[in-house]
């Protein structure tokens, strides 16, 4: 196992992080035995980052146990999250930090985060409900030891949220195919060059990098010299930037811990081959075909006066093109809700002048109104969050 340095702490972390998110299952329930093993086999073979979160069904209680009985909790670091849109006063937080140290039977967390931050807004909210006492507290009490938070949102709320706390670190959604999504590369090295450290979730893009591959991809990781997975190399493209410290992955499948396990072993930073690189390049292609939007998230346009937020509105609506399912839409209608959606635009063109790529925003917003704004989408999302977050 390789191990990469948080720089704020001195933390040695596993380059692979296990994401407790998804333990194997018997029937309806997490399968314990299983999920036992899995966890053991993982710490014996190095792993120390173990993610799980408040809202993971049985995900706390059960790493809790496991790390426990077996007297594992010493030898590795627990990160979990607060969820961000439950929490409205300073008593909740309270109540359901201890709730977290009971079910994870520890007296603190290594790595504790705000769940799914999408806007500045959901931190400056926070902020407003007293977070920055209770962090401050629970860091002079020693239960917290470092604080970090999860991203979902665009770069431009990547940047503020980043330049507004002393975080110890951080987790975005990166891979080979998100390089310009979310906080992508560029909020991946602003976040570094501030020694923040960062974790990578979904390398595998919620294992559509592997199920959904295009045919055409496929052939290309097939035919190349170097056989690999297509799930190794999407790992090894995102352990190559030496600016990702952790690399998450929802393992619940022995092969795949095996395989994950193997390929953290020699993952050096800066290891690939220009060839290697170029044959990924040509990967990526196979999905970018499907875009619709040639969108880079930069977030010059922003803000928008009527508040839409672009750079969301495209890369939602370039997402349901390259892998379709409800995923994309759900996650639009999460992040705009009703304030931020393509059809508040107003058509006033003040973002078409900033916009380096000379995008026509006001047809193209158009474009994604005509296929994501819909009244069933939106029930579907409240729906949805009514369940993560009751
Ligand atoms: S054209 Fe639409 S999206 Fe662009 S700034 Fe005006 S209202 Fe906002
Ligand atoms: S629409 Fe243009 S300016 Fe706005 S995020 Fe996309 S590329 Fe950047």
């Amino acid at each position: 196992m390789m191990y990469r340095e948080i720089e704020k702490n001195g933390d040695k972390l596993s380059i692979l992080g296990y994401g407790c998110m998804r333990y194997p299952r018997k029937n309806v329930s997490i399968d314990y035995e299983r999920t036992e093993k899995q966890i053991i086999t993982a710490i014996e073979n190095g792993v120390n980052y173990f993610d799980t979160a408040y809202l993971y069904p049985g995900s706390e209680k059960t790493l809790g146990k496991i790390l426990k009985s077996n007297g594992y909790r010493e030898k590795v670091k627990i990160a979990t999250k607060m969820p961000a849109q439950v929490v409205k006063t300073r008593q909740k937080m309270d109540e359901i930090f201890e709730k977290q140290l009971e079910r994870l039977k520890t007296d603190y967390i290594d790595y504790y985060m705000i769940h799914n931050i999408i806007k500045f807004e959901d931190w400056e909210n926070l902020k407003k409900f007293g977070i920055l006492d209770f962090i401050e507290d629970e860091k002079k009490n020693g239960r917290i030891i470092n604080f970090g938070f999860s991203f979902h949102g665009n770069l431009h709320e990547f940047k503020k949220t980043i330049d507004d706390y002393d975080w110890e670190f951080c987790m975005i959604q990166y891979n080979y195919v998100d390089e310009n999504y979310q906080a992508g590369t560029e909020g991946l090295e602003y976040a570094a060059s501030k020694n923040i450290g960062v974790i990578a979730m979904e390398p595998l893009r919620g294992g559509m990098l592997v199920d959904k591959l295009p045919k055409n991809a496929q052939k290309i990781i097939d035919d190349f010299k170097i056989k690999r997975s297509a799930g190794e190399w999407a790992f090894r493209w995102v352990w190559d930037n030496p600016a990702v410290k952790v690399v998450l992955s929802g393992m619940n499948d022995e092969k795949h811990i095996e395989e994950n396990i193997k390929a953290a072993s020699d993952a050096l930073p800066n290891s690939l081959s220009l060839e290697e690189k170029e044959m990924l390049e040509k990967v990526k292609e196979e999905f970018k075909n499907k875009i619709k939007v040639e969108c880079t998230n930069c977030a010059y346009c922003m803000p928008c006066p009527k508040g839409v937020d672009i750079p969301t509105c495209f890369s939602s609506y370039n997402d349901k093109s390259m892998f379709g399912g409800f995923k994309p839409q759900i996650m639009y209608v999460n992040a705009t809700e009703d304030k931020s959606a393509a059809y508040k635009c107003t058509q006033c063109g003040i973002c078409e002048k900033k916009c380096p790529q000379e995008i026509a925003i006001i047809e193209e917003l158009k474009n994604v109104s005509k296929s994501m704004d819909k009244w069933y989408y939106r029930l579907l999302g409240k729906i949805v969050k009514l369940i993560l977050y009751r």
